[in-house]
């Protein structure tokens, strides 16, 4: 192993990303896809992600906030980006200046989107979108059929063009997530009787997109099934033909045996049940290591995994290898493709009972990325 490699690492492999937005696209069918990168692309990098995506086919961007968005332009992305999470002074201003579409999820957002479009002379593009049951934020029914109203209102004046309307759902069960999509159907039909035709009808993220057709509508909003894991717990992303993208490395940089009975890292929640060597590698919770995983997840070093022995640190952790022989300088996966052999970030999340989701986007600063497979 070169010296040179870093202590901690993330390979991200573009192709992969390219590759699942393919397949994705194959599996679901719909006229257009918004690939989601927010939050710096689940952990993998928002710009070179969104081109991976692109470059699959996606022919739309997806963000939480604006600052998000802006900096998918300054970068030099064209793609339409449509952004939907906003507070109360958002600057819409920036926004319409940037060509990105807003989501919309109230009457006053509405009001302040209008005034942004008037300062500018120009039409703001957006999304409508209706609380069909996630009672997060979306237009709440009861105000629904006056925001279309309002919203057709500025369409006529010339400050907004309702490009899309949308919801997202709670993923309780397909009877909720179909219960919520009769709602956004009611929602629609109000919508068009109050004269709105968007282009752009979307409810389905991931999970829904890949499992309840029903919810397919002519646009898809995918985010972690393009990083090639799977949105549920208890389903490989290999089943719906996806492959991680990311692999989490880092190397040995101790080794030692021990005797049989000595404790290991902090509270001494693991003792050794016999003689063993045990490799130290520099990663933990600071580089988005679970602690909860402490003394349960395993990792990979030269093809072989290896339980990690008692707590994970801030900055290390410890493995029992038995007697396998690993020399410092040694590769340590922690997660990458399972069909490879390594642990897959569903393997550390079951470990630290949470989602791939997590594992993947809490990596920390240290945590250097490179990107392989463009
Ligand atoms: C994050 C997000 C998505 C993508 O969800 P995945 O489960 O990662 O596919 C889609 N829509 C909205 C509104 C989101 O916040």
């Amino acid at each position: 192993m070169s010296e040179q490699a870093p202590l901690r690492e993330a390979v991200v492999d573009l192709g992969a990303i390219r590759r699942n937005v393919e397949t994705l696209r194959a599996a679901i069918g719909t006229e257009h896809t918004f690939a989601v990168v927010k939050a710096n692309g689940y952990g993998h990098g928002a710009v070179p992600s969104a081109r991976a995506a692109l470059a699959g086919g996606a022919d739309r961007l997806g963000v939480a906030d604006l600052a998000e968005a802006l900096e998918l332009r300054d970068e030099g992305i064209t793609a339409p980006i449509l952004s939907w999470l906003h507070d109360s002074d958002a600057d819409f201003d920036a926004a319409i200046a940037d060509d990105i579409e807003i989501g919309v999820s109230s009457i006053d957002q509405l009001d302040s989107v209008v005034q942004a479009a008037q300062r500018a002379g120009r039409t703001a593009v957006i999304h409508l979108k209706l609380d069909t049951g996630l009672s997060r934020n979306g237009v709440t029914p009861d105000a629904w059929a006056a925001a279309v109203r309002a919203a057709r209102a500025a369409e006529t004046a010339g400050t907004v063009r309702v490009a899309g309307v949308f919801s997202h759902l709670s993923g309780t069960s397909p009877e909720a997530d179909t219960a919520q999509a009769d709602a956004f159907d009611r929602g629609l039909a109000e919508a068009a009787r109050a004269g709105l035709d968007p282009e752009f009808v979307h409810l389905a993220a991931s999970g829904a997109a890949l499992t309840l057709p029903r919810t397919r509508y002519n646009t898809v909003r995918l985010g972690i099934s393009v990083y090639g894991i799977s949105p549920f717990s208890d389903r490989e992303p290999s089943e719906f033909g996806l492959r991680p993208a990311m692999t989490l490395r880092s190397r040995v940089v101790a080794v030692r045996r021990i005797p049989e009975g000595q404790g290991v890292s902090y509270g001494h929640t693991y003792r050794a049940p016999e003689d063993t060597d045990l490799a130290l590698v520099p990663v933990g919770y600071a580089d988005g290591v679970p602690r909860q995983a402490s003394g349960r997840a395993e990792v990979s070093i030269g093809g072989t995994r290896h339980p990690i022995a008692g707590r994970v640190a801030m900055d290390q952790i410890v493995i029992a290898v038995a007697d396998s022989h690993v020399a410092v300088g040694d590769e340590v996966v922690l997660f990458g493709d399972p069909e490879q052999g390594v642990p897959s970030a569903e393997d550390w999340a079951r470990a630290a009972d949470t989602i791939g989701y997590e594992i993947v986007t809490r990596l920390g600063r240290r945590v250097t990325r490179r990107y392989v497979g463009e």
